[in-house]
């Protein structure tokens, strides 16, 4: 874990000097890949180095534990923009509205619908990147890569949502570049601009298949103490 802005400080520039060099080998216009500092189980005295390093925009898995980490540090650090990366429950859409700057999660019409109506309420319309089952997976959130054409098309002109991306997350034990690849052209399919994929272990294949945004935690913070029931809750 990094404990202080320093280490924070070379943990970051690490991560940059990897997704710089993987940018430039694959050919990505400059600027266009995105860390998403993905802080989940870790405190926010964990998080606080990485703030003063620089760094702005951050991944939570979850309702609760952002609400209990964000508030003072956003209140500290106006300019930071956290993305929600886990399943959203219906009944937590208004808290997510009011917590986050961009959902990456959505991945069904109950949730687009309840979440579009949060938003009118709070007054707000926030990125959201629909999250694809890209691997078929029974116990994985998304929706199924047949369905995900219709559904963007329903976010948008159904429950009229901000659709700016798609996000993934690959199946375990595989090579991901395929499903990397496979969600790029779904992404042009749907003529959507943003590509969400990526994680510690495989953030450099994602940036060669044109990922705008790397979701990057151990790599970062180290390991986490509570592993694999955070990626799936
Ligand atoms: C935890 C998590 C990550 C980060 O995983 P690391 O392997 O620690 O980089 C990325 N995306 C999602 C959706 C996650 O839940």
């Amino acid at each position: 874990m990094a404990e202080s802005a320093a280490s924070a400080q070379t943990a970051l520039d690490d991560i940059a000097n990897r997704m710089e060099k993987a940018r430039r080998r694959f050919g990505a216009p400059p600027e266009s890949v995105q860390l998403v500092a993905v802080s989940k189980t870790f405190p926010a005295v964990a998080i606080e180095p990485f703030l003063q390093a620089g760094q702005r925009v951050f991944g939570e898995n979850r309702v609760q534990e952002a609400k209990v980490k964000w508030p003072a540090l956003r209140a500290a650090y106006p300019d930071i923009e956290l993305h929600l990366i886990g399943p959203l429950q219906t009944n937590k859409a208004r808290e997510a509205v009011a917590l986050f700057d961009v959902i990456e999660s959505v991945d069904r019409d109950r949730l687009a619908s309840i979440l579009a109506q949060e938003m009118q309420r709070a007054g707000k319309s926030l990125p959201c990147f629909v999250q694809v089952n890209i691997g078929g997976e029974e116990q994985k959130a998304g929706i199924p890569v047949a369905e995900t054409l219709d559904f963007v098309r329903r976010c948008r002109d159904l429950h009229g949502l901000e659709i700016v991306g798609l996000m993934c997350i690959p199946p375990d034990g595989q090579p991901p570049g395929p499903y990397f690849a496979h969600l790029a052209r779904l992404g042009r399919a749907a003529a959507v601009e943003q590509l969400s994929m990526g994680m510690s272990g495989d953030f450099e294949t994602a940036i060669a298949m044109g990922a705008t945004h790397v979701r990057v935690g151990s790599a970062l913070f180290g390991q986490r103490a509570v592993e694999a029931s955070a990626i799936r809750a």
